[in-house]
């Protein structure tokens, strides 16, 4: 096994992944298995880099003093310190050592160049400007035309052809070329997003390996006690529910109907009908199919309840087995995440998840080893993500209502029953018809599919969040017309912020030259991608947040205030918001370094204006 060249928190220079650029960057670590160091660069970028792309200063140094044209950094130096800012390409008086780079640089493709000489432009001068690494001082880096692209419109990048011009050093016919690159629909082509490689994952979250380890055992035990206390008739918090016996929380004909809702489910998913999309890039560029059906499988779950409706199949008893269903799903999900480790053991370096590969097997169970483990075509995390648990979730809300229905013989639901059931049933649907877009989410972008997703989607999605509709069999509440109007209203104004700051950056991301688009400004980033910065996403940085934290509140009210019980899902999800908002800044500061600091000085508030 070959050595390491590089020893961590060696300064060395570093080449920018697709371009022929080098940057001084900090070694932070060194990833035996991969054989990849990953290091930092002084914007705050982080990636995993090749011994091959990466010098050591001094040979850098000594290349200099000996001839100025054989160092990509060399010759990318030239190109922005020889040329006064707005002077023509054409006509230019070179030197013999810019003509050998011109003979070197006929090995690159225009767009390599481009792409490199973009990402001159968009570095901040004083940060990784080549021009320091090259001896210059830095009072001379400053450059006022790289920062005038930071922001813009979606509109033809006049300004980036302007600073790409100052730059180049290419023929007219080669500038012709460039420009087709560089055209209104083609900027975002041509800058490749970079490939990263999946390295180790060294910041653990969730408490590391202890967190995970307790929280195995303690989400569980939550779950459990929630639902014991929503059982009592007086689930006020310091009133323990009596334990029950294990026993009784097993029933193997109640496991035989959880399987077979997971194999109808199933069955829906896989059904050749809905469009395949492709979702987001993987760190090896390829991108994976999903089918999106989650709609139609929504409707025939309805039609096979209808039809168990119809043949007086009694549904409420869902209710009367809650805490049985809830053990099946416990054990179900703590098998699949066995399964899931298991097979995650032979799955090749590149598919594991960026977040769950510490090496550490509680953390890399609990936060899921394989980023999107497959069965052929059937995709195990997209499957569960919006299935079972999800549709689950509407079916148990509507065999609560019957339930509520039946034990108080009402001969129409409360209007709380019937405002829980219609806004979850809102939530549900709506993620059912946007399912494109949870290809875009830290879910199946960023997390492993372990024990974190598996119990989550399966367990606590369906069982925590129906404990609004749960709570409402046994405490009946009243509530008049006019609160029952005003908690709409905020749930509509709360669903209108989601629905559509999730849908700007959806339509964003799949396609930035959207004309729909065309009023939005972004800031550009070094990897391609860009963040918006007016619309929701100029309001505060997770404004799809914000509204779904104003639809929990709505589906709490309508409980009442007597106990704090159903408002358990606002307060958690609040929680859970601004942890998932701290994990993902913490991710697009290392994506994107300056440039989301730059968008972070830009929109001050992370999910609530002017508080937080
Ligand atoms: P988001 O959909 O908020 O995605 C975050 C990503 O968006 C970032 O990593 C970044 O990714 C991109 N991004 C950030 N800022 C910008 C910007 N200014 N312009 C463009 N792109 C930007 O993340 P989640 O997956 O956490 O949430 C998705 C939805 O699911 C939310 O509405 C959330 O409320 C909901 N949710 C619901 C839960 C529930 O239990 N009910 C649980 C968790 C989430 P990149 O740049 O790489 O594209």
């Amino acid at each position: 096994m070959p050595s390491r060249k590089f020893v961590d928190g060696e300064v060395v220079m570093g080449r920018w992944p697709g371009s022929v650029l080098y940057y001084e960057v900090q070694v932070t670590s060194y990833d035996d298995v991969a054989h990849l160091y990953t290091v930092k660069y002084k914007d705050g970028t982080e990636l995993a880099l090749k011994e091959s792309d990466i010098r050591s200063q001094s040979s850098f140094k000594h290349r200099k003093s000996q001839s100025s044209s054989s160092s990509p950094s060399r010759r990318s130096s030239s190109r922005s310190r020889s040329r006064s800012p707005g002077r023509p390409a054409k006509g230019r008086r070179r030197s013999a050592s810019q003509s050998r780079e011109q003979k070197d640089d006929k090995k690159k493709t225009i767009q390599e160049t481009s792409l490199a000489l973009l990402v001159l432009v968009l570095r901040k001068p004083s940060e990784n400007n080549t021009k320091r690494y090259n001896g210059e001082s830095e009072s001379t880096e400053k450059n006022a035309t790289s920062c005038i692209i930071l922001e813009q419109k979606l509109k033809p990048d006049l300004e980036i052809k302007h600073v790409l011009e100052q730059y180049s050093l290419r023929s007219r016919k080669d500038e012709k070329k460039k420009e087709e690159i560089y055209s209104e629909k083609k900027t975002f082509v041509a800058v490749k997003p970079i490939e990263k490689v999946p390295t180790k994952t060294k910041e653990l979250e969730f408490g590391g390996r202890i967190g995970t380890f307790m929280m195995i055992f303690l989400l569980p035990v939550t779950v459990f006690y929630l639902l014991l206390m929503c059982k009592q008739d007086d689930p006020s918090l310091l009133n323990f529910p009596p334990l029950p016996a294990l026993e009784s929380l097993w029933d193997g004909r109640v496991f035989g109907v959880f399987l077979l809702w997971f194999l109808l489910q199933a069955v829906f998913h896989l059904l050749p009908i809905g469009k395949v999309v492709e979702g987001l890039p993987l760190s090896s560029g390829r991108k994976l199919h999903y089918r999106i059906n989650g709609f139609y499988a929504f409707i025939f779950t309805a039609a096979a309840i209808g039809v168990l409706l119809y043949f007086q199949f009694e549904l409420h008893y869902l209710y009367d087995h809650f805490m049985q269903f809830a053990a099946s799903a416990v054990a179900f999900s703590l098998a699949l995440s066995i399964y899931l480790y298991v097979r995650s053991l032979k799955a090749p370096e590149e598919e594991l998840a960026p977040g769950g590969n510490s090496g550490y097997f509680i953390y890399d169970f609990f936060t899921g080893h394989e980023l999107n483990p497959r069965i052929g075509s059937f995709d195990l995390k997209y499957f569960c993500e919006l299935r079972p648990g999800l549709i689950g979730w509407v079916v148990i809300n509507l065999a609560m209502l019957l339930a509520e229905m039946k034990i108080h013989n009402l001969s129409v639901p409360s209007l709380s029953m019937i405002l829980v059931n219609s806004f979850q049933l809102l939530y549900v649907v709506d993620a059912l018809w946007n399912e494109e877009a949870v290809l875009t989410t830290m879910d199946i972008t960023h997390d492993g599919f372990g024990f974190m997703l598996a119990f989550g989607d399966l367990v606590w999605v369906p069982f925590i969040y129906t404990l609004q509709a749960f709570y409402l069999v046994g405490h009946p509440t009243t509530i008049t017309w006019p609160v029952a109007a005003a908690i709409t209203v905020l749930n509509c104004i709360g669903y209108y912020i989601f629905r559509s700051a999730n849908s700007q950056k959806n339509n964003f991301r799949r396609n930035p030259a959207d004309p729909k688009l065309a009023n939005l400004k972004f800031i550009p980033t070094a990897t391609g991608k860009g963040l918006l910065v007016t619309g929701w996403w100029g309001f505060v940085r997770h404004p799809n947040y914000l509204g779904d934290i104003i639809m929990a509140l709505a589906w709490s009210l309508p409980c009442g205030f007597n106990h704090i019980l159903p408002y358990f899902y606002v307060i958690y999800f609040i929680c859970l918001l601004v942890h998932r908002e701290a994990r993902d800044e913490h991710h697009c500061k290392q994506k994107y370094g300056l440039a989301w600091e730059r968008y972070c000085h830009r929109v001050p508030y992370r999910i609530f204006p002017y508080i937080y």
